[in-house]
């Protein structure tokens, strides 16, 4: 198959990138770079079967494929909260673009949207029923909103134009080719240990995160994608083990051998106060679960920082 992937650069992206060349598809990797980068990929450049596109998915684009992955988005709340607008743009035109391909050429395309669609949820763990709690006007809006619009549009397109979709929700994943200047915990933490710099914990660190390891998360999503019992979603991907900030921030330290110091910084407005995937639904409809428990990922995520922070 031919298979677009926006956001092909960055994190999970490039990982897809290259299990979809490794299952033998064409891959069409589209993306801005605006939090992606050319290291991720650079090393599938030599394979005839890998296209790279320097593209904005806000613009339209004309391309003939079977399935598309729809990652571009900045995920970071430091990246994506740098400039809202583009977030909002991303999500919402990008979305329409990508979705205006596969009403013309008949492709199936799978969103990569978000565990932020619960928002600061009242109901834990998160069920895919669950219509969520989120600020309209806060500064993860842009995110949330964008994603949530995106879901509509999806379904929208779905029912108004019979377009082929699926959606997954993902939830917190972590692991090797994330940026060092990402922001988000598993990076910031990882460098801090392993820099001996203090680890900067939000708030008290009582808040809640469930944490998968980006193996599992791929698998879940070319499962999802490529299922044939019409099961469009939305499903949650993510893996339920559940620990507060703090105790997270405690065990990479003991990983990583560090001396560093917990300090606490301020806690960003509308942090989610909990997170964790009911996952039931992936179970029974695509019979996937994570298999890479947290100590697993977390040193296999550690070596690759090291090997990161030793080259610079
Ligand atoms: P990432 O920031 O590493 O990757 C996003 C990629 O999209 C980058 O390569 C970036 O350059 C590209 N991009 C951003 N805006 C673009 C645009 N307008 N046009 C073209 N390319 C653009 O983030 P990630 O962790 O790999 O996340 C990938 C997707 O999965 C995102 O849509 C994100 O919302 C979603 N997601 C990720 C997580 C997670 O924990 N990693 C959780 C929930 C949802
Ligand atoms: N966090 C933290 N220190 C950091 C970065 C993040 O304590 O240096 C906390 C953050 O406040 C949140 C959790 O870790 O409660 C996860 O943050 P992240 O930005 O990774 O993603 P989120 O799940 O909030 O989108």
């Amino acid at each position: 198959m031919r298979i677009l992937i926006t956001g092909g650069a960055g994190f999970l992206g490039s990982h897809l990138c290259k299990r979809l060349l490794d299952e033998g598809n064409d891959v069409i990797c589209l993306d801005n770079f605006f939090t992606g980068s050319k290291d991720n990929i650079i090393y599938l450049m030599d394979n005839h079967h890998f296209e790279l596109i320097r593209h904005d998915i806000v613009e339209p684009i004309l391309l003939e494929v079977d399935r598309i992955y729809n990652l571009a988005c900045p995920a970071s709340p430091v990246h994506y909260q740098y400039n809202p607008v583009k977030t909002v743009k991303t999500s919402v035109m990008g979305s329409i673009n990508m979705l205006g391909i596969a009403k013309r050429v008949k492709a199936r395309i799978l969103q990569a949207s978000t565990s932020e669609v619960y928002g600061d949820p009242n109901v834990h763990p998160q069920q895919e029923d669950y219509w969520g709690n989120v600020n309209t006007i806060g500064i993860r809006s842009c995110y949330d909103e964008g994603k949530r619009v995106a879901e509509t549009l999806m379904m929208d397109y779905h029912r108004q134009n019979n377009v082929d979709i699926r959606i997954v929700r993902i939830f917190n994943t972590y692991g090797p080719k994330m940026a060092e200047n990402d922001g988000r915990v598993v990076s910031n933490f990882m460098l801090q240990a392993l820099k001996n710099q203090d680890i900067t914990v939000f708030g008290d660190g009582m808040q809640t995160r469930s944490f998968c390891y980006v193996s599992d998360l791929i698998d879940g999503m070319i499962r999802m994608m490529e299922n044939e019992q019409e099961f469009i979603g939305p499903v949650n991907l993510g893996n339920p083990v559940e620990n507060t900030i703090l105790e997270f921030a405690e065990k990479i330290v003991s990983i990583t051998g560090s001396k560093s110091k917990i300090v606490h910084k301020p806690l960003p407005k509308d942090d989610p106060k909990q997170r964790r995937p009911d996952i039931t639904l992936a179970i029974n409809q695509l019979g996937w679960q994570p298999t890479v428990d947290l100590d697993s990922g977390l040193r296999l995520t550690a070596d690759y920082f090291a090997e990161r922070c030793s080259r610079s």
